[in-house]
């Protein structure tokens, strides 16, 4: 099988070192890819990022299944388009994709199909919203309706920071009840009628340690079993997965982002692609052949058997450039990766060039060290101590990637 991924960040090293490592696959082509994807796969110009540009990849090396990582593509309608011309990719349509592009789109449904999510309103513009605002307490949650990188979501604890927020995110807007509990990302494959779960991850969203700090694309998430029992995994699979894959007939990696609520789960956003930083501990952890196991997903064919997983939880902590979310300077020297590989982690490559001196950093979200341990406690330890052996300059890290799970299993 010759399998093309579209994107280049950690999610897509992971995705394109896990696939490369099955036996069914021939080839991994990434467009475009980074020097990390590179190791493991052939990397292409995207072009301009459009559909037809990633249709005319795919034609030139004879994609057999083309996944994709980053949901921009999915709600342009790379899926449409591939599958006018009859060729296999795995992922939404434009169409199933807006429940990620549209949080207004998303809240609606969920509403109209029952499924449990936070309390809203709507508002076209700052003035409705405010006039909004008087039915909600605090905190509140405001959001901007589109696309936003991570970035377009405010958690108010009073009301000018909520009005400071109107002002600063782009209408329309979602204003939300506050859910308070554990987050849980959990993410499933589907084929458009049935679903397979993966396990559950947990990531770290702000900057700073014990959620410190703005809001980021993620810091770090670890993949553990224990995360949900398996009663909370059936009430999620019948309440929530079930109805949205019934309702729009969804193909791809279907993420909800969950607060496990006293009063059960409840969706706080639904993603249409893997998560990011949560892939990279997945991957790690998988042991079920995901290429045969995707392509039968694009035929409508998605066995029903469970996924099988290494018994170890995984972990993934990030190291970003200094000032990230905010500014941040690129092009600094990254030493220690082969050192960090040696004593066993996975680094994975979000942010990075080949400079005229070598590796160098070129985003926000510079590398993802993953590792996997007997227990919570191990595989943290084993992904820090390969941090500690990368460095540039600037570089920032959380410190306290996975001990919501410590804490939790101790309590
Ligand atoms: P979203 O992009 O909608 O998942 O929001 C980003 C982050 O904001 C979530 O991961 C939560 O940490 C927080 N958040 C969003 N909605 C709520 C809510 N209704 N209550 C509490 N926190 C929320």
């Amino acid at each position: 099988m010759r399998v093309l991924i579209i994107g280049g960040g950690g999610r897509e090293h992971a995705l394109a070192w896990r696939l490369a490592q099955s036996p069914e696959v021939e080839r991994v082509f990434a467009a475009p890819g980074n020097p990390g994807i590179a190791r493991v796969a052939a990397c292409l110009p995207a072009g301009d990022g459009s559909p037809d540009a990633y249709v005319a990849i795919a034609d030139s090396v004879e994609a057999d299944l083309t996944v994709v990582g980053p949901e921009a593509p999915l709600v342009a309608g790379v899926v449409d388009a591939f599958r006018a011309r009859g060729r296999a990719i795995f992922g939404p349509t434009a169409a199933a994709a807006r429940l990620e592009g549209s949080k207004i789109f998303a809240k609606n449904f969920l509403q109209q199909s029952n499924i449990p999510t936070a309390a809203f309103a709507t508002a076209t513009n700052a003035a409705e919203a405010r006039r909004a605002l008087d039915r909600f307490s605090y905190p509140v949650v405001i959001k901007a309706d589109g696309l936003a990188a991570g970035k377009g979501v405010v958690v108010a604890e009073d009301r000018a920071t909520a009005e400071a927020a109107l002002a600063s995110l782009k209408p329309p807007f979602v204003i939300e009840e506050f859910l308070s509990g554990e987050e849980v990302s959990y993410i499933v494959l589907s084929d458009g009628r049935s679903a397979v779960p993966m396990e559950p991850t947990q990531d770290h969203k702000a900057v700073f340690d014990d959620d410190a700090g703005p809001n980021t694309g993620g810091m770090g998430a670890y993949c553990d079993s224990r995360i949900l029992t398996a009663a909370e995994s059936r009430t999620i699979l019948d309440q929530i997965i079930r109805p949205t894959i019934e309702a729009t007939g969804f193909t791809g990696f279907l993420y909800a982002g969950l607060m496990m609520t006293n009063a059960g789960p409840k969706v706080l956003e639904f993603n249409v692609r893997l998560g990011d930083p949560e892939t990279q501990p997945i991957m790690h952890r998988v042991r079920t052949d995901l290429a045969p196991l995707l392509l039968a997903a694009t035929q409508g064919a998605l066995p029903a058997d469970r996924m099988e997983w290494t018994p170890g939880p995984s972990v993934c902590v990030v190291l970003a450039s200094g000032g990230y979310p905010g500014a941040y300077a690129a092009g600094k020297p990254i030493h220690g990766i082969e050192a960090a590989e040696a004593v066993g982690a996975t680094v994975f490559h979000a942010g990075t060039r080949q400079g005229s001196g070598g590796l160098e950093t070129a985003g926000g979200r510079v590398l993802g060290v993953t590792a996997s341990g007997a227990d919570l406690a191990a595989a943290i330890d084993n992904a820090y101590a390969a941090a500690r052996l990368i460095h540039f300059d600037g570089m920032h890290y959380r410190t306290d990637i996975g001990q919501k799970g410590l804490k939790r299993y101790n309590d």
